[in-house]
């Protein structure tokens, strides 16, 4: 099944079921400024769980374009390195608001996962909240799952409500305990079940959330009960496409290979000094610039431009993250945004916005890869006379201060850095550099401390752009201070 029919069927499952399917809302959300980008289906039902807002149904089922890359849900630096995760993906969901419940939500997942999809169901784990024995009773005497597949996972993450079972969209707003499901990829694979102390690898990989909406979480920390229980489920279309297809990584399913392949080839064209065969396939880096495309495209056709504050600053963070990585590869010219159209390909029936703003998208992703060119080349030259200078000498560490100044002045990745270093035989006295860094930090933290028009907090580092790794957004927080 390809990932197009898996979607179809989901959709067409939940509608069999009474639920109305609703298109996706677009990755920057609506009014809320809690939210940097919608990193969940729920997001465009938020306003319904809290009893605000009245739809015509009371089931919804959607195919949701997610980005999570900063904020309490963030996946950046994930990507490439663990096969399940991405910058952007697509969450199915199905949504009950005061509908049905517990026992019918769990029903309808296994209906789905067993009878449909026909995953064996000695493959699937489930974990439910510690205290929610009603859960844990409808999977085990109702649906039969085995106790030692069923895993009560408490509130080990340091405070009531912390704990992986317990699904919060944010720091405030609808959350409730939740019940999670988890795939068997084999012995092949290093990791241990959940609740293990080895669950971060890649075996057993959460397939499937259901959450019982329960709770209102206001800033103060109290949880307020919702108007009605309510069922909000997300599961990622490209882990279950790369259980459906039978390949352990979300980078192997047909959706990503054309783009992987499109990835390889842009590279290739942008290395002058091309190795035989181009390179290396299955760089983790390619992995990262076909992620990156995504996030880049879907957000800049839903409207936001890169720039130094917010959403764009994020934007440009990540698109400048997946232009290193081609950097490394050999890239020497801008390549990212000749992979717009080579998406809008693949993902454009499912994404009309795409394909309408392919060329809009183009431009923007273009002038933006451009302008980082340029700021590598200005790097590149100081930093080749800095390490001249360090080698006539017969030094081998780069001092901290080129490091840091290379970032904050000019822009210039300090992994970039490193790996030039690397390749000529340095090292960057990382020691000196993080002391520049935090002297830095300080500074801005000193200045940026101020109240925005809407009498939210900004706490933390100021507006300007300092280098690019310090992440600020407009929303109460900041939201994260990346140091790549
Ligand atoms: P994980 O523990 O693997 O990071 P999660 O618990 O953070 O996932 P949820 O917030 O429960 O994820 O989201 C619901 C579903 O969305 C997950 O079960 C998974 O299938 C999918 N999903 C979550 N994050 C990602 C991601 N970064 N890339 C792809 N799919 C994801
Ligand atoms: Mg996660
Ligand atoms: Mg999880
Ligand atoms: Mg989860």
């Amino acid at each position: 099944m390809k990932a197009s029919e898996i979607r179809h069927t989901f959709l067409k499952f939940f509608e069999s079921k009474g639920h109305q399917i609703v298109a996706s809302s677009p990755v920057i959300p609506g009014d809320d400024p809690t939210l940097l980008f919608t990193n969940a289906g729920m997001n465009q039902f938020k306003d319904v769980f809290l009893g605000f807002d009245k739809r015509a149904y009371s089931r919804a089922t959607t195919s949701q374009k997610c980005i999570r890359a900063g904020g309490k849900h963030n996946d950046l630096d994930n990507v490439g390195y663990t096969a399940r995760h991405h910058t952007f993906f697509e969450m199915l969901g199905n949504f009950s608001f005061g509908d049905y419940f517990k026992k019918d939500a769990i029903a309808y997942a296994w209906e789905l996962l067993t009878g449909h999809f026909k995953l064996p169901a000695d493959k699937l784990w489930v974990t439910v909240y510690a205290e929610d024995d009603e859960a844990y009773e409808i999977w085990n005497k109702q649906v039969g799952v085995p106790a030692e597949r069923i895993v009560r996972i408490g509130d080990n993450k340091g405070g009531r409500y912390m704990s992986d079972n317990f699904w919060m969209m944010g720091d405030t707003g609808p959350c409730g305990p939740c019940t999670e499901i988890f795939y068997d990829h084999g012995p092949d694979v290093a990791g241990g079940p959940p609740g293990s102390p080895d669950e971060d690898g890649d075996r057993y990989i959460e397939i499937w959330n259901n959450v019982f909406m329960q709770f209102n979480r206001t800033e103060d920390g109290v949880m307020h009960p919702l108007p009605k229980p309510s069922v909000d489920t997300g599961m990622g279309l490209e882990r279950i496409t790369a259980v459906l297809q039978h390949v352990h990584s979300n980078y192997e399913i047909d959706l990503f290979v054309a783009l992987l392949a499109a990835a390889k080839n842009a590279v290739d064209a942008a290395t002058p000094q091309r190795a035989e065969g181009g390179c290396d396939a299955s760089s983790p880096s390619l992995k990262v610039i076909a992620d990156h495309i995504r996030t880049c495209a879907f957000t800049v056709a839903d409207g936001v431009i890169p720039g130094n504050a917010g959403r764009g600053f994020v934007l440009r963070r990540i698109a400048r993250r997946a232009i290193r990585h081609g950097y490394k590869l050999g890239a020497r010219v801008p390549f990212f945004h000749t992979l717009v159209h080579p998406l809008a390909a693949e993902m454009g029936e499912a994404y009309p916005e795409l394909r309408t703003h392919a060329d809009r998208v183009f431009a923007v992703l273009k002038q933006e890869e451009e302008r980082f060119f340029q700021t590598i080349d200005r790097g590149m030259e100081i930093l080749d006379a800095a390490l001249e200078a360090l080698g006539t000498a017969g030094g081998t560490v780069l001092d901290g201060e080129t490091a840091f100044k290379l970032h904050d002045t000019f822009g210039f990745p300090v992994d970039l850095t490193g790996d030039v270093c690397r390749e000529r035989g340095y090292t960057v006295h990382q020691g000196d550099f993080e002391a520049a860094m935090s002297r830095q930090r300080e500074q801005a933290r000193a200045a940026g401390k101020f109240k925005m028009a809407q009498g939210l907090e900004y706490s933390g580092v100021a507006t300007a752009f300092h280098g690019y790794e310090h992440l600020v957004c407009e929303t109460s927080k900041v939201v994260a201070v990346y140091v790549d």
